[in-house]
């Protein structure tokens, strides 16, 4: 782990790293760091080949009257927190390296940060987008990584990066709490023993409204008089703004739908928090929930197969999924298959002829095949059956299931961009196999993106699913795939084993 402190020398780390094919993930901090910020870092681990801390306490984000001097700094400390972290180097200039005498030009974000956070803090945003940029510029990142816990932050973050075409991807991190819910933050180091006590009431009142959510409510009007009502009761605190808002305008909504975001900003004695909660059904995980809130928009035009969906900001995360811009439930980039689970799963990439592609049914990572082979999950029984195997040995012996095409952007309402995107992957995945001759497609998306993407054919040319599959439940082509070998392959639609009602026979009989 290398401290850098001087933009040249940061400059010249992602310069080397990006002319040696590393992706680069940025965690920017302004330091005091905490188990919230070290779940930025984890993901980016996860993600990207080399990973940048930064760390910088930016004077342009704090008000005249607000806690910029005393905010807490302990670069020491910071610096022993990251290392077992295998973080490639901690970005920490100082004020003067970053805002030089001459220092005149900033990024005035928009009506994104106009209200709760930006009404209370006049300039804040001006100053955190202004230090984004300067970072996101001199780091030159492919993802960032920025924590739900500020979440009209990463709203604005989305637009800079949006409004101003920049290339870097966003990832946002569900929030880190403390064991009785106070979401972590440096500034509860301000707190004493009994506010400490009283800044529950952020973390209560939002999970009250949650509460009353699933319980069937939905009037925000009495939602919010509910989170009133928890605060009220604890004296020490006072609410500056309770919310509730649709998460990609960050406008009030009167009744909520899954997605919405339930925002507070208290003072607790002179410390001033802030909190938020993605209001859904119950069990829903947190990562499904930040995607709720990235996607979700409410059912109002009748016709419409899925409302709203067609935003530019949505357009912008969908296109960089596959890499998990964005929609951070989805962690498995290309990277991890190609490198991971191939060099640990296929010793021989020549004994497989039978590639298996369409999108694995768990969207949690956790349940992806290759990372629990013998769980046994729906899918994979599912799975095991339709191609004859008996577990999961006997599968990889012949069989490989490519990881491509399991996000979102396999539904049919994503743009031919972000499938292409996809797609890319899915082509690099399968050269890894010298002689596969056989594809199983998976269910209907994969069935149009396999037809389009590795087959090559235009809209005239693709044949329909259910034309494919027929009665018997399973149909068949021999077919070219021009992009992968001049070999002839045998594909093999059918029904996806987990999602729809209807199931395939096992096709172990035709695979022999
Ligand atoms: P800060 O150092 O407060 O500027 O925070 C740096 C990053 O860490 C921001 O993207 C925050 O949203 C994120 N972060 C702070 N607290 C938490 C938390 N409790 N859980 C998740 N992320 C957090």
């Amino acid at each position: 782990m290398r401290l850098l402190t001087s933009i040249a020398d940061m400059r010249a780390f992602s310069q080397q790293a990006r002319a040696a094919g590393r992706s680069l993930g940025l965690v920017p901090t302004m330091g005091s760091l905490h188990e919230g910020h070290l779940s930025l870092v984890r993901q980016a681990r996860r993600q990207c080949d080399a990973v940048v801390v930064s760390i910088f306490v930016n004077p342009t984000q704090f008000g005249p009257s607000e806690d910029f001097a005393r905010y807490p700094r302990n670069l020491d400390r910071d610096l022993e927190t990251l290392r077992p972290f295998r973080v490639d180097v901690v970005f920490a200039p100082d004020t003067a390296e970053m805002y030089p005498t001459m220092f005149e030009t900033y990024v005035v974000p928009g009506e994104a940060a106009k209200p709760f956070e930006g009404a209370s803090r006049p300039g804040h945003f001006r100053g955190v987008a202004t230090v984004v940029l300067k970072l996101f510029n001199i780091v030159r990142p492919d993802i960032a990584y920025f924590g739900q816990k500020d979440f009209q932050q990463a709203h604005v973050i989305r637009r800079l990066i949006e409004d101003l075409n920049l290339e870097t991807r966003l990832v946002i991190c569900p929030i880190i709490r403390e064991p009785d819910g106070l979401a972590k933050s440096s500034r509860n180091a301000y707190l004493n023993a009994e506010e400490r006590q009283a800044a529950t009431v952020l973390s209560r009142s939002l999970k009250r409204a949650r509460e009353l959510v699933h319980s069937g409510r939905s009037e925000t009007a009495d939602l919010l008089a509910e989170m009133r009502a928890v605060f009220a009761a604890e004296p020490r605190a006072q609410l500056e703004y309770a919310a509730i808002v649709d998460p990609l305008e960050l406008e009030s909504v009167e009744r909520v739908f899954a997605g919405c975001v339930a925002l507070v900003a208290a003072r607790v004695g002179s410390t001033r928090l802030i909190d938020n909660l993605i209001l859904a059904s119950p069990g829903v995980s947190d990562d499904m929930l930040i995607q709720l809130a990235l996607t979700a928009r409410p059912i109002t035009t009748p016709q419409a197969r899925i409302p709203g969906l067609e935003t530019d900001v949505l357009r912008l995360k969908i296109e960089n999924c596959r890499d998990c811009a964005a929609l951070s439930s989805i962690r498995l980039p290309p990277s991890e298959f190609l490198t991971k689970y191939v060099k640990r799963d296929y010793p021989d990439l020549n004994a497989v002829r039978v590639a298996i592609i369409g999108r694995d049914a768990p969207i949690h990572a956790a349940n992806f095949l290759y990372h629990s082979p013998e769980a046994s999950n729906r899918f994979v029984a599912a799975l095991l059956e339709l191609v004859g195997a008996r577990n999961f040995d006997e599968f990889r012996r012949r069989f490989v299931l490519t990881d491509a095409l399991r996000c979102h952007c396999t539904a049919p309402h994503v743009p031919e961009k972000a499938l292409a995107h996809c797609a890319r992957h899915l082509r690099e995945e399968l050269k890894l196999f010298p002689n596969l001759d056989t594809l199983i497609v998976l269910g209907e998306d994969a069935c149009l993106q396999a037809q389009r993407h590795l087959l090559g054919r235009d809209d005239r040319e693709i044949r329909p699913f259910n034309d494919l599959v027929k009665k018997e439940g399973w149909g068949e082509e021999e077919v070219r795939i021009a992009v992968l070998s001049d070999r002839p392959f045998r594909v093999f639609y059918c029904y996806h084993p987990t999602y729809g009602y209807t199931r395939s026979p096992s096709l172990a009989p035709l695979l022999r």
